[in-house]
């Protein structure tokens, strides 16, 4: 790897493999192909090793890669190429702008959309812009001008920091001030959530089709355990969908409050319904001595965990939580296990899936991945990191 500079633009020469990836589709850059790269937050052209220009590329230190790969054309980052970008998102959400059961949902997705390093999610009125990279949040100016020239009906703007080096990780951005607090509504499901209060929202948009299947039948009736609950989601879209009771388990206390934000929000009563502030692994042993059993039990855990005793990885750990599950279930009953891990594959995946189940009796009905909304590279498996498995335990 050799960086020459011309004229303003930095002349990358990239090796073989990396071409092929590039030529292959993915946007993503792997560090590992760019070993010798001095310099970062900059548009750079790339070309091969027999000096054939292959495109345009950023380079930016993030949690994952070290830059994006753009457009096989030069390109001049100017309000005119967002406004473009994001005209091509909107459309792609038609279904969604139209439906008056949704007002939450994903408007612009990294590498799905063609600019790795940004996402766009609309709640409601206000708009929430996450900045992966200090390249993305250098340009900020310029996205949120073109964002609003193609949103102009939105009323605000906030934004979320995604990498390391900033003093702050959520900040108003532009337009109007959102409530404290506010609802949104999915698939006719009322929540409540807030824009400037740390990462997260109060709600995981990319589950949007995990609780709608829970919405619309899978919880009918049925008792429904909720692990890694966080504001008990899963919950009030089983509630909703005629569950005869939710438990939701989390270590955060403040679950418990925001849980019945999501409850209130829909005039819910919560007589049938827990929230329960402890570790999961504690919460199964609680369970096992009480004997208690569920229908449904949904495991979302977080990709890495620690807690006092000991670190929980999806990647290595899974099967535990899958193990200790199918002790607690009803005879036909469900789990709905879900993953975000990036780095696993949906085979890796299922592999710790199996392993839980051991000699149990089993069968897959679904796996669900990214919705609509979430778009993704079709050439890299790994943007469409989420994996939730529907499954029939039949003990
Ligand atoms: N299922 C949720 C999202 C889960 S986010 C939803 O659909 O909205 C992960 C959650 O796991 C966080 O709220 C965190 O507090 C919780 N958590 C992490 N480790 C835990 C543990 N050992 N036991 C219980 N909860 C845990």
């Amino acid at each position: 790897m050799i960086s020459v500079i011309i004229g303003v633009m930095k002349k990358l020469y990239v090796d073989h493999l990396a071409e092929k990836k590039i030529r292959r589709g993915i946007q993503l850059l792997d560090g590992r192909d760019f070993q010798n790269v001095t310099g970062s937050d900059e548009l750079v052209n790339l070309h091969n090793s027999k000096g054939q220009f292959l495109g345009t590329a950023y380079l930016s230190n993030q949690n994952k890669g070290i830059g994006w790969f753009l457009s096989n054309q030069t390109l001049d980052l100017t309000k005119e190429y967002f406004v473009a970008l994001f005209q091509q998102a909107r459309q792609k959400r038609h279904s969604y702008e139209k439906s008056d059961l949704t007002s939450a949902y994903r408007v612009f997705n990294q590498d799905g959309d063609n600019f790795g390093g940004l996402t766009i999610d609309l709640y409601g009125d206000y708009a929430l812009l996450s900045w992966y990279n200090p390249f993305v949040y250098n340009l900020s100016a310029v996205i949120v001008d073109a964002f609003q020239t193609v949103y102009p009906e939105i009323k605000g703007g906030y934004e979320k920091i995604r990498f390391k080096g900033l003093d702050y990780e959520s900040a108003h951005l532009y337009g109007q001030e959102s409530p404290d607090t506010f609802t949104i509504l999915e698939n006719g499901v009322r929540y409540s959530v807030f824009m400037n209060d740390g990462l997260m929202t109060g709600i995981f948009l990319d589950q949007h089709e995990v609780r709608d299947s829970l919405v619309n039948g899978l919880a009918l009736g049925k008792t429904v355990l909720n692990m890694f609950s966080y504001t008990a989601a899963f919950s009030v879209a089983a509630a909703m969908g005629g569950a005869s009771e939710t438990t939701s388990v989390d270590l955060a206390k403040r679950s418990r409050e925001l849980s019945q934000a999501h409850f209130d929000a829909n005039g819910l009563p919560t007589d049938n319904h827990r929230f329960i502030v402890m570790d999961v692994f504690e919460y199964f042993k609680y369970a096992k001595r009480k004997d208690l059993k569920f229908d449904v039990i949904v495991i979302d855990p977080p990709s890495f965990a620690r807690n006092k005793k000991q670190t929980f990885s999806v990647v290595k750990d899974y099967h535990k939580l899958i193990a200790q599950a199918v002790e607690l279930l009803n005879p036909k009953g469900t789990i709905i296990a879900s993953t975000n891990a990036a780095n696993m594959t949906v085979e890796q995946f299922k592999k710790q899936l199996e392993k839980g189940f051991g000699s149990i009796k089993h069968s897959y009905i679904d796996l669900k991945q990214l919705p609509g909304d979430f778009a993704t590279n079709p050439a890299d498996v790994s943007s469409n990191y989420l994996k939730v498995y529907t499954i029939k335990v039949n003990q």
